[in-house]
């Protein structure tokens, strides 16, 4: 099968030190939550309990733009704000875990969807707090709402690119959880309007590949409603960005004569909850994270509630080796700092980490020596050392710029190019 990519820049991503991502484990369930009232892409949520409320698992307890549940039954015990590392203020509500389950080790209810309309279907995901787990965190709602130029769209791709070790819990979610991803693209294929499936795998996962593609198989009815494909990409970094995923899929469009249209972009774990909110009613409780680390003593995918602190997720790895001197949510290639150990996982955390040394330059930098390695890497074709120096100067409006943190990576004076200028295009 021919493997389609992005025809420059990127990098071969290895980190031994990101988690194994052939199993994960269950999480200890916190004691103490903390639930965030305000959703990763910035709208804030209104609580509908108060300090003292005594709350029961999946309970809705935020009402907004993404709905907020309770992730443990108990008690809610204090209202409290912080501002994180991108200077954004935070509120959250605190429960004390206590009282019984109402979904954990129970038997599941399964719905069926087949005869729910798209409206229907949306508005289910919408009740449940689904949103886009990887990356934005926008509510799916408005996602489905965005037109590419215009149009519908036309095929969803369901992003299964791992060009990242960090990635490692979308692929454990792959493996324990296809049947739950591959009906959840069903659903959101009807739920969006589209009228193709494309299985996008980066090719040393085209096994993984091929048995989505048996899963919805047998889910289909004969002749089935809309054809699906599996297409294979590299394996590079940042093949899995959406600018690059779509060079990769308009190349397979061109060869293939295939005509995708305009492309809805969807991960794993964003498939997996609609087909917990849609099959299971159940809204969005938990999620695969990676964790790792050279601090960390024992890296690993776990399944965690959403609202446990980072430092209980940290302590359930073994705790630290040594004093980390950087700690961040995502992936080391374009992590976020992690201001204090309290802080929770969201629906949009599938990755944390611990680090001995700095990496990326974050503390001892030197001067540039001109080798040309930053512009070597760039997808967009840019000079990342250029654009640093300019920083201050010009106005960064335009620059194109799309973060992948490929230039900061390889540059050996450690200089935090990636960093500099995506805060520079952030305030401008
Ligand atoms: S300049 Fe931006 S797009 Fe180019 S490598 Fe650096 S972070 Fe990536
Ligand atoms: S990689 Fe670093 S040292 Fe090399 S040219 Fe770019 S900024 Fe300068």
């Amino acid at each position: 099968m021919k493997v389609y990519s992005f025809p420059r820049g990127g990098l071969s991503y290895e980190d031994h030190t990101a988690p194994r991502r052939d199993s994960s484990v269950v999480a200890y369930l916190p004691a103490v939550s903390v639930v965030p009232l305000v959703h990763c892409g910035g709208g804030r949520v209104q609580p509908v309990v108060s300090v003292g409320d005594t709350v029961k698992e999946g309970m809705l307890i935020g009402w907004g733009q993404v709905n907020v549940h309770a992730t443990v039954p108990g008690k809610v015990i204090r209202r409290v704000s912080w501002r994180n590392a991108c200077d954004q203020e935070i509120e959250a509500l605190v429960i004390r875990m206590g009282g019984t389950f109402e979904k954990l080790g129970k038997r599941e209810e399964i719905f069926p969807w087949e005869g729910l309309s798209s409206h229907e279907l949306r508005r289910i995901a919408s009740d449940y707090g689904v949103v886009e787990m990887e990356g934005s965190g926008r509510p799916l709602a408005d996602l489905l709402a965005l037109r590419s130029g215009g149009k519908e769209p036309r095929s969803l791709v369901v992003r299964c690119v791992f060009d990242d070790p960090w990635l490692a819990a979308d692929y454990a979610l792959c493996r324990e959880r296809s049947t739950a991803v591959a009906e959840g693209s069903l659903i959101a294929a009807k739920m969006a309007g589209v009228r193709r499936i494309v299985f996008a795998f980066s090719h040393r996962e085209q096994e993984l590949g091929e048995l989505f593609l048996q899963e919805i198989g047998g889910m289909l009815t004969e002749g089935g409603p809309i054809p699906v494909s599996l297409v294979l990409t590299g394996a590079r970094y940042p093949q899995r960005n959406c600018r690059e995923l779509e060079i990769a899929l308009r190349n397979y469009e061109r060869r293939e004569m295939a005509s995708l249209g305009s492309l809805l972009i969807l991960g794993p774990a964003t498939l997996a909850a609609i087909y917990d909110a849609v099959r299971l009613r159940k809204p969005v409780l938990d999620r695969y994270i990676a964790v790792g680390g050279s601090a960390i003593k024992n890296p690993q995918v776990m399944r965690a509630r959403i609202g446990t602190r980072i430092g209980d997720i940290f302590a359930e790895c073994g705790g630290f080796v040594g004093k980390p001197r950087r700690t961040a949510w995502g992936s080391p290639l374009q992590g976020r700092i992690v201001a204090d150990l309290d802080e929770p996982v969201l629906k949009t955390t599938y990755a944390a980490f611990a680090m001995l040394d700095s990496r990326a330059g974050f503390f001892t930098t030197r001067n540039c020596i001109g080798c040309g390695e930053c512009r070597a890497v760039c997808p967009v074709g840019l000079d990342p050392e250029e654009l640093y120096k300019r920083i201050g100067r010009d106005s960064p409006e335009g620059w194109g710029c799309h973060g992948c943190g490929c230039c900061e990576l390889v540059c050996p004076s450690r200089l935090p190019l990636a960093t500099a200028i995506c805060s520079a295009q952030g305030a401008s």
